[in-house]
């Protein structure tokens, strides 16, 4: 792409006069992926998928699909490709998705990352996906994820560390003593970090082998990180107009 033209689509994409196309957000447990999908939804107003959502989704109807991932998803280990990419080409059917939308949890695999640059480049006129990493530091992800404390009453969420209650342990609106979730404990934490990391670590190479990929800090304020994930998008795209 020429160089004013690149400049022109950066434009564009910031002043949402183009679609944004497809986003996968990556990142560690605890980094604010959800926060960030929320933020780029209500500026773009594309839809996020999240394949633990749809996942759930087919298992709570009881469709052969949930049924089939059913166990698999108990055990924590994760459901086949095939499966996965079925279930992701049906979404991207519906006509929500022809701006863009946010990926969120998939792919999560090397076989599902390639099979989704195939099923999108099928489409010639359709924009490639652009990868970003939210990167937050172990200390403060720890802190993120140790420190947390909800209201079992009125679900006020805290964190002893960086937004902790007026008296110890004690919701601010109701007084009532705060619960900690089973799975935020640093051990179930560093099994958590160990899956990602060995899962995601070759999605990350390949789509920054491609050329397609940026980090941003995920320890600035929620709208500083929106809008550097919104930069890098641009920027992304101004190297991305086509396959
Ligand atoms: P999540 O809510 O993203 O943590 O996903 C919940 C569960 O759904 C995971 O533990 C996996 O069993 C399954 N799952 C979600 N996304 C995928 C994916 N892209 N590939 C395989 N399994 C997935």
């Amino acid at each position: 792409m020429a160089m004013a033209a690149a400049d022109t689509h950066v434009e564009k994409v910031n002043s949402r006069e183009v679609s944004p196309g497809p986003i996968l957000l990556l990142g560690a447990p605890g980094v604010g992926k959800g926060t960030q999908a929320k933020e780029l939804m209500a500026k773009w107003g594309i839809p996020q998928i999240s394949t633990g959502d749809l996942l759930r989704y087919h298992r709570d109807q009881g469709t052969p699909l949930g049924v089939q991932a059913k166990a698999v998803m108990d055990q924590g280990k994760l459901v086949p490709d095939d499966l996965v990419n079925q279930m992701v080409a049906e979404r991207l059917k519906q006509r929500d998705t022809a701006e863009g939308y946010i990926l969120d949890g998939f792919p999560r695999t090397l076989g599902q990352a390639k099979w989704l640059d195939r099923h999108i480049g099928a489409d010639p006129t359709a924009l490639p996906v652009v990868a970003v990493s939210i990167q937050v530091g172990y200390t403060q992800l720890l802190r993120r994820i140790t420190g947390r404390r909800t209201c079992p009453v009125c679900g006020t969420i805290y964190n002893i560390y960086l937004q902790p209650p007026k008296v110890d342990e004690k919701c601010d609106l109701d007084g009532t003593s705060l619960v900690r979730r089973s799975d935020d404990t640093e051990e179930v934490f560093q099994e958590r970090m160990r899956t990602y990391e060995s899962q995601t670590a070759p999605v990350v190479e390949h789509y920054r082998a491609l050329g397609r990929f940026a980090e941003v800090d995920g320890e600035q304020p929620v709208d500083q990180v929106a809008a550097d994930v919104i930069a890098a998008v641009a920027r992304l795209r101004s190297g991305t107009g086509g396959h």
